[in-house]
């Protein structure tokens, strides 16, 4: 499905007026009875208030680039939203030239390229990118996402030789509970196995390399059929050595943008579980569970958990503190960027290392959500924009001249600058509400506040 190439400058100028700022302007032209020239170049004015506008420009140094190389994936997770995607959708893999050249000039810059998917194990290209970024662009880190069952002993030798970032999600501990909440039948039971296999064998490919500290990230969607696996998933990744666990609900079984769950018989226990363990792990092992939390659910039972003796969840947890005696988050961070630095890599700070895509960065004296700033999501089918949960906004195809690609005029374009200048000043028209960066439904909360944060303080 090609899109039409649509002249970009009545496009934008369209789009300018619907932002805040542009809106503002047009109530006022109206209002004080301006002909149509005069509304014109108070448009300008307006655009060159955002172009002038410190708050408004991109930081993409040290930013993050999100391939998603291919919507193409070899598992069928019953929740999975690519299949809402029309079947052509489905099969779409991105241009290898938008990622080898178009993308190019953005190498130099960044810190992070995420190469997602679908899997990003599995397109024809996905090989020979990896490979290419790591050799001609040493100094970025090659991060992927995928289930496993691609992540062969190829990806796995040229992965562990690079430092990739890798994650995995995995989604249970064990097939039994994979076929019931995931993917149900033998076709489920074999790609858990394999994917499984998949990870103990990279596990000892980084011991044998000194790498431990590289182990991948782990994660599973938690629904009624498996809610009731989460202290054995922490375990299995702590097995695993596992640079940390991540836990998603199951958004088929809740209103997202409500303040409750739709399964709150085996959500509640679940959520308190893994806030108990948070607390248990603190400093030992990252869990993040906190992209979406309704609030009316989440705020009684951390006050349960803090009211609870640390002695006596310790005591509770004893089997996953013992897993977890030896970890610590800030030596092991320490270790990856001594490595990363004697392999000419950049330094990964504390938040990236642990939510590189769901963070906070000042903007101008404010912490804002980093996406609009410092990232860029780019779709097969064009779509371009810096975060997938944003509304669909510009389409690489439109930026494509004399067979490249300027990305200045597209990284401080005028729509990137408006939605800037809006998240700004807390309007975030465009965001999914239950983003936890928008502070729409429910507060921000820092990714080491109930975590890294609370033994610091003692508690
Ligand atoms: S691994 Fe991800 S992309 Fe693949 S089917 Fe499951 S949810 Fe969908
Ligand atoms: S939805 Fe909005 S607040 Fe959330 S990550 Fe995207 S840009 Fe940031």
């Amino acid at each position: 499905m090609d899109r039409p190439q649509t002249s970009s400058l009545s496009i934008r100028l369209e789009k300018l007026k619907r932002s805040r700022l542009g809106q503002a302007a047009v109530r006022l032209s109206v209002r004080l009875g301006l002909n149509k020239a005069i509304r014109h170049v108070l448009f300008q004015a307006t655009s060159r208030v955002l172009a002038d506008n410190p708050v408004c420009l991109d930081q993409i140094e040290d930013g993050l680039l999100r391939i998603r190389i291919t919507n193409l994936c070899n598992a069928q997770c019953r929740y999975c939203g690519l299949r809402s995607w029309s079947k052509e959708e489905q099969q779409r893999s991105m241009e290898p030239k938008w990622f080898y050249e178009y993308c190019r000039p953005l190498y130099e810059k960044l810190k992070i390229v995420l190469i997602t998917g679908g899997d990003a194990f599995v397109a024809r290209e996905s090989f020979n990118y990896m490979k290419f970024l790591s050799e001609n662009y040493p100094q970025v880190t090659v991060m992927t996402e995928s289930n496993g069952q691609a992540f062969s002993e190829r990806f796995q030798e040229l992965a562990c030789q690079n430092l990739f970032i890798t994650h995995f999600s995995l989604n249970a501990s064990c097939p039994e509970v994979f076929q019931k909440g995931c993917w149900a039948g033998k076709p489920g039971e074999t790609a858990y196995l394999k994917a499984l296999d998949n990870l103990w064998t990279y596990k000892a490919l980084l011991e044998s390399r000194g790498l431990d500290v590289f182990g991948p990230s782990v994660s599973m969607v938690i629904n009624k059929d498996t809610a009731h696996d989460v202290i054995d998933f922490i375990k299995l990744a702590l097995k695993l050595n596992a640079r940390c666990a991540s836990f998603f609900f199951d958004y088929t079984e809740s209103d997202m943008a409500g303040s409750s769950f739709g399964q709150p018989e085996t959500s509640r226990p679940a959520l308190k579980t893994l806030m108990e363990l948070e607390r248990v792990l603190a400093r030992r092992f990252f869990i993040y569970f906190r992209l979406w939390l309704p609030f009316a659910e989440a705020a009684p039972l951390q006050e349960e958990v803090e009211a609870t003796p640390l002695a006596e969840l310790q005591e509770k947890h004893r089997e996953v503190l013992d897993l977890a005696r030896d970890r610590s988050m800030s030596e092991e961070l320490r270790q990856r960027n001594e490595i990363r630095a004697q392999r000419g890599k950049k330094v990964i700070l504390f938040e990236e290392a642990w939510t590189p895509t769901i963070r906070m960065i000042e903007v101008c004296g404010k912490q804002v959500c980093f996406a609009p700033w410092k990232e860029i999501d780019l779709y097969p089918n064009g779509r371009l924009d810096f975060c997938g949960w944003y509304k669909e906004t510009l389409n690489l195809r439109d930026f494509i001249e004399n067979d490249s690609v300027d990305w200045s005029r597209i990284l401080n374009s005028p729509e990137f600058r408006t939605i800037r200048n809006n998240i700004w000043n807390y309007c975030f028209d465009g965001c999914q509400t239950c983003c936890p960066m928008n502070n729409c439904t429910s507060p921000v909360i820092p990714i080491h506040k109930y975590g890294f944060d609370r033994i610091e303080a003692g508690a």
